[in-house]
């Protein structure tokens, strides 16, 4: 039989129990004749914890060593998941991400991942070796180790299981599957059986944290299929089923849904500029200049100009990370001064909330309907964007939660369990 990949996330390798209980499925599925790799996360926290300490050092730490930081919480499971399959008799070897052939640009903090020599992964299978490979890690072409961003091990996964061409690949996580909202924001949200590449990608640029948006995208260029399940789930090995969201290319043609998920994203700012000349160039001024900054700009909305003291004028206002917030503000004060807008301002205190669905630009009303959930419970508008498949909404932070209960019931999600239907 062939390769199978498999991914556990920081919070199913959180103490020894967890790790003894990862290993036992791992050993099952070699067990069923399977070549067995498995991509590992940090223990629980670990990562978050490593932030911290930096912290206490720096306010400016180099994205270098932080990489060097970084990268020892994975190498922390990788051994510790590795014993504990020796443990019970399970050939087991633990490699990092340099080792298993994991080469990256040399971007620190979210390097991208450019090749995977194979080699090594390959020679320890055919010894007849589960493989562990620490996710989130590769090298660059300097020979330094660099870091994927955050939720990186799900892009370690779907890398690996491109280049190996596996026959399967399952992320296990917290949670038995992708559901139509976070469910721990939103009790009622449903279980989705399946979901398509472009759905699960726009609900992780919407901010649902259940798969990293980059994994996203290179499963879907490279074709790469998977299946998003629990760790927590009963064991095979014990009556329990493999059972989760299957993510696929196209939905089973029965599948005629219109709003498959909500999504929130709390970690936003929006920055507003005041009084730019209204004259065409500038929006390409100030993208540009943020572009050249690699800072990533979301919702973009530029008001009706006005003429004030004979100079047509218009303001521009857009969201970005959070954690982008100070390098657009830099970028954004010098473009202010060179093109004489009046003022410069920001607010932290917002979130995105986002329908996604397959159906969302081809059935009329689906805009509307949205609206009006958040107008049933008083929550202002501030921001609105629209694509194909996805609309999103800009809020106060502290309405967040509200508002995508309000817009989960109102598309009755949670009812049907494979997403509000056409009516
Ligand atoms: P891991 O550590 O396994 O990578 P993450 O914490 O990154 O796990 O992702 C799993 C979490 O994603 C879940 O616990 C859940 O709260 C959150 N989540 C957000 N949106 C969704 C969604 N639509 N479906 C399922 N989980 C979601
Ligand atoms: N440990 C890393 C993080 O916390 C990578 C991952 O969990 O996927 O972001
Ligand atoms: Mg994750």
């Amino acid at each position: 039989m062939g390769i199978v990949v498999q991914k556990y996330g920081g919070s199913s390798v959180a103490n020894a129990e967890k790790f003894r209980r990862v290993a036992r499925r791992i050993a099952w599925k070699r067990q069923q004749g399977h070549d067995v790799v498995v991509v590992v996360s940090a223990p629980g926290d670990t990562t978050d914890d490593l932030l911290d300490k930096a912290a206490e050092l720096t306010k400016n730490p180099s994205a270098r060593e932080m990489d060097v930081l970084l990268s020892t919480g994975e190498q922390i499971s990788i051994a510790l998941l590795a014993m504990a399959l020796q443990e019970i008799g399970c050939p087991t070897v633990s490699l990092t991400g340099p080792q298993a052939g994991f080469q990256t640009d040399d971007h620190h903090r979210a390097a991208k991942i450019q090749h995977i020599d194979t080699k090594r992964v390959r020679q320890e299978l055919a010894q007849g070796h589960v493989v562990i490979v620490a996710g989130f890690q590769g090298l660059d072409g300097n020979g330094d180790i660099t870091t994927l961003g955050r939720g990186g091990s799900d892009a370690s996964a779907i890398a690996l299981a491109a280049y190996l061409e596996a026959d399967a690949c399952q992320i296990f996580t917290d949670v038995d599957g992708v559901y139509t909202s976070d469910p721990r924001l939103v009790p009622t949200a449903a279980r989705l059986d399946e979901i398509s590449y472009d759905e699960i990608l726009e609900l992780a640029a919407a901010g649902a944290q259940v798969m990293q948006l980059r994994s996203v995208e290179f499963a879907k260029q490279y074709g790469v299929e998977f299946e998003v399940l629990s760790s927590l789930a009963p064991l095979p090995s014990e009556g329990g089923i493999e059972k989760g969201t299957k993510v696929v290319a196209a939905l089973s043609p029965n599948n005629n849904r219109v709003v498959s998920g909500v999504a929130v994203d709390s970690k936003v700012a929006r920055i507003t500029i005041l009084s730019l000349p209204d004259r065409p160039g500038v929006a390409a001024k100030v993208f540009g200049a943020l572009g050249k900054a690699k800072v990533n700009v979301d919702m973009i909305v530029q008001s009706a100009g006005v003429v004030a003291g004979g100079v047509p004028t218009a303001d521009i206002a857009f969201t970005c990370a959070r954690d982008d917030l100070d390098l657009a503000l830099d970028v954004c004060q010098e473009v202010l001064t060179a093109l004489s807008g009046t003022q410069l301002i920001y607010d932290i205190d917002v979130a995105k909330v986002s329908i996604v669905g397959s159906g969302v630009a081809s059935n009329y009303g689906v805009a509307a309907k949205m609206f009006e959930a958040l107008a049933e419970r008083g929550v202002n508008i501030e921001l609105i964007t629209g694509s194909e498949i996805k609309i999103s909404c800009l809020v106060r932070a502290s309405q967040a939660v509200e508002a995508v209960r309000a817009v989960h019931d109102k598309f009755e999600l949670g009812k049907t369990a494979t997403g509000a239907e056409v009516k």
